[in-house]
């Protein structure tokens, strides 16, 4: 293996590493991140959706042939997820415009 190998390898590893606690900014939390839509799943992805899929952009790394993206079906409880914020921290900071309507 060389050293250019190890360090595609490395380099791909840290892009596909998933968060896993809470970086809620405001105090320290050491509670489990949860996935979190990033767009409203009840209301937004539900009303885009068709056959539960929404079409994303899917970043693709090649180091050998650069970047690529490609839109494909993503299964609606999965797109747009991160894992950023514990429950109670999205809840705090989503919920006002959880709960209000969109217009
Ligand atoms: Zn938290």
């Amino acid at each position: 293996m060389t050293i250019d190998s190890e360090f595609k390898g490395f380099i791909a590893k840290q892009i596909n590493k998933k968060f896993c606690r809470c970086f809620w900014p405001f105090e320290e939390c050491k509670k489990e991140a949860i996935r979190a839509h990033s767009i409203q799943n009840s209301r937004v992805l539900q009303a885009i959706e068709q056959n539960g899929h929404v079409v994303m952009l899917q970043p693709k790394i090649n180091f050998d042939e650069g970047p690529k993206a490609e839109f494909k079906d993503v299964g609606r409880n999965k797109a747009t997820t991160f894992t950023g914020l514990c429950g109670e921290h999205d809840n705090q900071l989503f919920k006002p415009i959880d709960d209000s309507e969109i217009k």
